[in-house]
């Protein structure tokens, strides 16, 4: 029986063949008592906005043993979104993330994957795998697991690499060799919060959702803030102006998944396009696409108001 050494090593190598652009394994259990305490004040200030399964669970996200009894490692993934193509700049604007298809599946099927071979040599291996799909503070882990550190606009940066991942876990009932958080932060830099059109980073590491673009636009099921419209300029579905502002990113390299690749319909979606969008035209192009998310009618109200919010700066 290899040692739990050789062991992380070869999950971080089959992760590495499968594709994932990061692994860090760090040991599960509670989470550190300032974490769980600046939590509890960004829901206690309602900064969550209607993402009310914030609130649910706090046993759970606190501590991965309390979501999947037996827990003991938590082996943290990453994949590149960064794309090579890019929407021309006077079409409304999707986030990057939203540009090919939909992102739990494809982490999903590669976690599944990993899972598979690790048990071939792990034959009482058990556990389970999440992606942005359960009461668990990915980038907490990430972070502690080294794979980056978490930035003043609250998403992991990864050094040398940037901010464009998707984060996924496998949560193992075995124990293996743990990595060291980076001990790296922001410094004095600022330009996320900064460079934010709707001052949502309210204070460093702190986002307040009903002000962020993102929320605005992709969680909210009701109307979208009046305050926020005059912001939004083309910004149709999502935001990535603090991660563009982030000097980290200047080293994003385009990623390799065939699946994250925008198809030249979504890529031809122009204003007029998006105006004579039929239903039937939604589902082709946005089939198997996390932007499904908002639903045909949340595009359209969404386009309504970078309508709004373009003819108001005009
Ligand atoms: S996603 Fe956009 S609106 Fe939200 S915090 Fe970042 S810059 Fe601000
Ligand atoms: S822009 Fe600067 S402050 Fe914001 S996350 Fe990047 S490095 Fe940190």
């Amino acid at each position: 029986m290899p040692d739990k050494r050789e062991i992380s090593q070869k999950i971080k190598d089959l992760a590495a063949e499968i594709g994932f652009d990061a692994c860090g394994i760090c040991s599960a259990g509670e989470v550190d008592s300032a974490t769980k305490s600046y939590l509890k004040k960004w829901l206690d200030e309602s900064y969550q906005a209607d993402m009310h399964y914030m609130e649910n669970h706090w046993e759970k996200r606190c501590n991965p043993a309390k979501l999947v009894e037996g827990t003991k490692s938590v082996v943290c993934l990453a994949i590149n979104y960064y794309p090579a193509r890019k929407q021309p700049s006077e079409h409304p604007q999707f986030a990057y993330y939203a540009y090919g298809k939909d992102y739990h599946d494809v982490m999903k099927a590669n976690m599944q994957e990993l899972f598979d071979k690790i048990k071939v040599f792990i034959p009482n291996l058990e556990g389970r795998m999440f992606c942005d799909t359960a009461p668990l503070l990915e980038r907490y882990w990430a972070a502690k697991a080294g794979i980056g550190f978490i930035g003043k606009n609250s998403l992991l940066i990864i050094p040398h690499k940037g901010s464009y991942f998707f984060l996924g876990e496998l949560l193992l009932n075995i124990e293996l060799a743990y990595d060291e958080p980076l001990g790296i932060s922001c410094g004095n830099c600022n330009r996320c919060i900064e460079s934010c059109p709707t001052q949502a980073i309210v204070s460093p590491y702190v986002v307040d959702s009903n002000k962020c673009i993102s929320y605005q636009t992709i969680e909210n099921k009701g109307s979208i803030s009046r305050s926020i419209i005059p912001n939004l300029q083309n910004r149709l579905y999502g935001c990535d102006i603090c991660q563009q502002a982030c000097p980290w990113n200047r080293f994003a390299l385009p990623h390799t998944v065939a699946e994250f690749e925008p198809s030249d319909a979504f890529l031809s979606l122009s204003t007029e396009k998006l105006e004579s969008l039929s239903v039937e035209e939604y589902r082709t192009i946005f089939k198997g696409s996390a932007v499904k998310r908002a639903k045909y009618e949340g595009l359209k109200r969404n386009l309504e108001a970078i309508k709004q919010s373009l003819k108001n700066v005009n």
